[in-house]
C-alpha cells in the first residue's frame, strides 16, 4: 500500500445487514470509507436465524484482514478431516493435511452477534439497523456514493434496476436441523468432533457439520416435498429417519432446533453492477449448499470489493473504473464455483451406470492421489479466486 492517505472522504451506503451486508460495511470503513448500514429488520431478527455456515480459507483470510478472525474461532468449531462418500458404490475418500484445520463451522447467531457489535462500535459505520427508508430518498450527498445492495435473493434494489437472474430451481430441496449425537469414539482412526462427513445418496447430497461437544448441523438434500414432509415429522421420527441415513458411528439422541426445509436454487444476475450500485453475495447469486460454499462465495465478493475500495482510496481510480474492476475480477471465480456446485449434484444424485462407474473411478483416483486431494481441497478453499 505504501502511499498516504488521501483527504477525499469515501462514502458508502451497504443496504442489508446480513452476513455479506456487515462484512462489506466492515471491509470498507477498513478501507477508510464512511459507510452507512441500512436493514429495516431489527437486530434481534438478524441474529436469530438457525442455521451454520461452513466456513473455507478464503473467508478465515478476509476475517484476519479486517481483525475478526480470531475472536470468531472462539465461537467456531475446526475441522481437520473430510469425509466424502458415494453411498450407491460404498466408496468413500478421507481428506486431511498434516492435522490442520480445512474449514470452520459457525452458528447463525454467534457469527451474526460478533459482526453486529463490530460494526455498531465502528465509528466509520453509520448504523441505520432496524430503521425504514424510504428508498427514494438519497441514502447522503457524497458525489462518490457507492451503493453496496446485499439484500439477500429477494433484493427489491437488484429489481428495481431491472436485473434478474439467469438460473433454475433445483428438484432438490435442503432440510436443515441441529442434532445431538451420542458421544463419540475414534473410529475407524477418525475423530468424530474434528471431522465432516459430505455423503453423496441418490436423492442428493447429506453433510454432518460438527458445531462443538455433541452437536452437530445436518444439511440434507432431497425432493423438497421430501423435506418438508420430513421437516415436519415429529422429533422421534425425524431422528429415526437420520438414525437411517447418518454415517454409521453416528447416533443422534436429539434434535437441538426445529427442523427447516427450503428450496435450493442455481442462480446468477447476468451483471453484478448498473451506475453507482454493485450486487454483493446473495443479491447476485445463489447455489446448492454442497460443498458449503454460498457464504464463502458472497464473502469472496466482499474481498474484492474492499481491495477495489482501498485502490480507489490509494490509487486514485474512479468509481466507475473500481465497479467496472469488480464486474471482471468476480466472474471467473463465480462461474467456476457455481459450475463446480451444480457439476457435483448431477453427477452424484444420479443412478445412472455410466455415472455410478464415473463416480467410483473418480473416488479411487482421489484416494490413490494426494496431489488430486490437495488440487480439491485447493479448489474448495475459493482457489479459483487465487
Ligand atoms: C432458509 C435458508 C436456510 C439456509 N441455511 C443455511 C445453512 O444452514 N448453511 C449455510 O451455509 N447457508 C445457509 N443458507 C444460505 C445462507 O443463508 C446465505 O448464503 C447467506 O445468508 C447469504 O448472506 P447475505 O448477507 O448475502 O444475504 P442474507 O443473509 O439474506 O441477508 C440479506 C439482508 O438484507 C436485508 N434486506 C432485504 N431487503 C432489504 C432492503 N430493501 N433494504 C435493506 N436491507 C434489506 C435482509 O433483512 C437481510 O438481513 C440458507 C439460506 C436460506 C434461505
Amino acid at each position: 500500500m505504501g502511499s498516504t492517505a488521501p483527504s477525499t472522504t469515501f462514502y458508502a451506503w451497504v443496504s442489508g445487514a446480513g452476513p455479506t451486508g456487515c462484512i462489506a460495511a466492515l471491509g470498507l470503513a477498513a478501507a477508510g470509507w464512511k459507510v452507512v448500514l441500512h436493514d429495516p429488520t431489527s437486530m434481534q431478527q438478524l441474529r436469530s436465524r438457525s442455521r451454520a455456515y461452513a466456513l473455507t480459507h478464503s473467508s478465515k483470510k478476509l476475517l484476519t484482514e479486517l481483525g475478526i478472525w480470531q475472536e470468531l474461532i472462539k465461537n467456531s468449531q475446526a475441522f481437520k478431516t473430510l469425509q466424502l462418500s458415494d453411498s450407491s458404490n460404498h466408496k468413500s475418500v478421507c481428506f486431511h493435511q498434516n492435522n490442520q484445520d480445512l474449514g470452520w463451522i459457525i452458528n447463525h447467531p454467534n457469527l451474526m452477534d460478533l459482526l453486529l457489535q463490530r460494526c455498531r462500535q465502528n465509528p466509520l459505520i453509520e448504523w441505520r439497523v432496524g430503521e425504514t427508508i424510504d428508498p427514494d430518498s438519497p441514502p447522503n450527498n457524497s458525489p462518490s456514493q457507492l451503493k453496496v445492495i446485499a439484500e439477500g435473493g429477494n433484493s427489491a434494489s437488484r429489481k428495481a434496476l431491472g436485473i434478474g437472474f439467469y438460473g433454475w430451481p433445483y428438484r432438490q430441496g435442503c432440510l436443515t436441523v441441529q442434532l445431538e449425537l451420542q458421544p463419540q469414539q475414534q473410529f475407524a482412526g477418525v475423530q468424530p468432533a474434528h471431522t465432516a462427513w459430505e455423503m453423496f445418496r441418490p436423492e442428493g447430497p447429506l453433510a454432518v457439520l460438527p458445531l462443538g461437544g455433541n452437536s452437530y448441523q445436518v444439511v440434507w438434500s432431497a425432493p423438497f416435498k421430501r423435506c418438508q414432509e420430513r421437516a415436519a415429522l415429529d422429533p422421534a421420527a425425524l431422528l429415526e429417519a437420520l438414525a437411517q441415513v447418518l454415517p454409521i458411528q453416528l447416533k443422534p439422541i436429539a434434535l437441538l432446533d426445529k427442523p427447516g426445509a427450503f428450496p435450493v436454487e442455481w442462480r446468477i444476475a447476468p451483471k453484478l453492477v448498473h451506475g453507482n450500485q454493485l450486487l454483493c453475495g446473495e443479491s447476485a447469486h445463489r447455489c446448492h449448499p454442497v460443498g458449503g460454499q454460498g457464504l464463502n462465495l458472497c464473502w469472496r465478493d466482499v474481498a474484492v470489493l474492499v481491495s477495489e475500495a482501498r485502490r480507489m482510496r490509494f490509487r486514485g481510480t474512479n468509481l466507475a473504473v473500481m465497479l467496472r474492476r469488480y464486474q471482471q475480477r468476480r466472474w471467473l471465480d463465480l462461474i467456476c464455483t457455481m459450475v463446480a456446485t451444480d457439476a457435483l449434484v448431477r453427477i452424484f444424485s444420479n443412478q445412472q451406470p455410466l455415472l455410478r462407474w464415473l463416480r467410483c473411478r473418480l473416488l479411487l483416483l482421489l484416494k490413490s492421489s494426494a496431489t488430486l486431494r490437495q488440487l480439491s481441497l485447493k479448489m474448495a478453499n475459493g482457489g479459483w479466486a487465487n
